[in-house]
């Protein structure tokens, strides 16, 4: 007779000659010797839980550099103070940097800034930074070998877009983060009219489609999950264009799982879109809008931080996707001074009062932000 059924049989004895009421065994479990036969159960499944963070255009006008002036150079690091939490707690903190980071002070429309913007972005906890944009060639090839430099100097995870020498720009970007390896590519439709010199086109990457198809044929396969970031789309329009929609449509088909949208300084829909084939599905935010800026629409006041939450299975499957957007506003006050951004949802009344917005456009209103918010991206708002 096995030790098993010994056990079993003890325990049986045990409960009749204790309580001589076997019709009533109510707590025959409790401290029963049944417990040691616990059969093996089989391992509980490992997850692996993935929070992205995405922002729009750091958007780095002179004047917003001018409020950054210290004693000895330029600190950044408050203006991103209020979703400093935010972006610290993503595994991938992805930023637009609208603006080349030259080391110096240039206004617009050929517009540059410090290298101290590059420490304020790693101290805030982003970890993988955007460089093609349409202002990528606004202090000529030189600014932007000098930003690509400043930015490399920096411990990002991953720049994106634009290249110190040609070897690096057919490198594939990828991050390991918790064992699941992201992938990443980066266009801009263009540069504000300028052009690379013939044999350099290899330094910022342009929206084409061979070459889309080509870079994602080489990336899809060696990455977890594909991360494309697209300058794109018309200013100050918060619908996407047929061309934006076109591109987004060509990126799902090929298999990238996110699209990350910037350009039009103002929020455009958050979609997923489904291949043609029915097989893949991606999240599409079509603009972010500007993360911060010295604009003055009060459209472009508002932004917002693309917020994913992922969920991948042991054999790094994409197991759940959740993805909404968390609506931002750009603060400066009637100086033209006190540059900071806040979530919406912290944003105050006595704040809006004072927005130095009225002096261009109308008053700054919490209503104004939130339906605006709703209006544009419905239930992707993140309350
Ligand atoms: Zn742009």
């Amino acid at each position: 007779m096995s030790k098993k059924v010994v056990c079993l049989l003890l325990a049986a004895i045990l409960l009749l000659s204790a309580c001589g009421k076997p019709e009533a065994p109510n707590e025959p479990e409790a401290a029963s010797p049944v417990e040691i036969t616990e059969p093996e159960l089989p391992p509980e499944p490992v997850f692996t839980d993935i929070e992205i963070i995405a922002a729009g255009d750091d958007l780095l006008h002179n004047t917003v550099s001018k409020d950054c002036k210290t004693d000895d150079g330029f600190d950044y690091r408050h203006l991103y103070t209020h979703i400093k939490d935010t972006v610290q707690r993503a595994d991938i903190a992805f930023i637009n940097q609208e603006v080349m980071l030259t080391g110096e002070v240039n206004g617009y429309p050929n517009m540059s800034a410090p290298a101290e913007v590059a420490d304020a972005l790693i101290d805030t906890g982003f970890n993988v930074i955007n460089l093609a944009t349409n202002h990528s060639l606004d202090r000529g090839e030189a600014g932007l070998a000098k930003s690509v430099e400043n930015v490399k100097a920096r411990p990002f995870d991953a720049v994106l877009g634009a290249f110190a020498t040609e070897e690096e720009s057919n490198e594939l970007i990828l991050v390991e983060k918790k064992g699941i390896v992201f992938g990443f590519l980066s266009y801009t439709y263009g540069l504000n009219g300028y052009s690379l010199k013939k044999g350099n086109e290899w330094k910022v990457a342009l929206i084409d489609r061979q070459k889309i198809t080509e870079d994602m044929k080489k990336i899809r396969p060696v990455c977890d999950y594909l991360i494309v970031s697209m300058h794109w789309g018309n200013e100050y329009q918060h619908t996407p264009t047929s061309s934006e929609k076109e591109y987004a449509q060509l990126l799902c088909d090929l298999g990238a799982d996110l699209i990350i949208g910037t350009h039009p300084h103002v929020l455009q829909p958050l979609e997923t879109l489904a291949s043609g084939d029915g097989t893949h599905t991606t999240v599409c935010m079509y603009s972010l809008g500007n993360f911060i800026s010295h604009q003055q629409r009060i459209a472009t006041m508002l932004g917002g931080m693309l917020d994913v939450k992922l969920v991948f299975d042991e054999d790094k499957k994409l197991v759940s996707s959740e993805a909404g957007v968390i609506p931002t506003v750009t603060h400066y006050n009637a100086s033209s001074a006190g540059f900071a951004i806040y979530p919406v949802s912290e944003y105050t009344a006595e704040l809006a009062e004072k927005h130095g917005i009225r002096k261009y456009d109308k008053p700054m209103t919490l209503d104004y932000l939130n339906e605006l918010a709703d209006k544009v991206l419905g239930d992707a708002v993140v309350k």
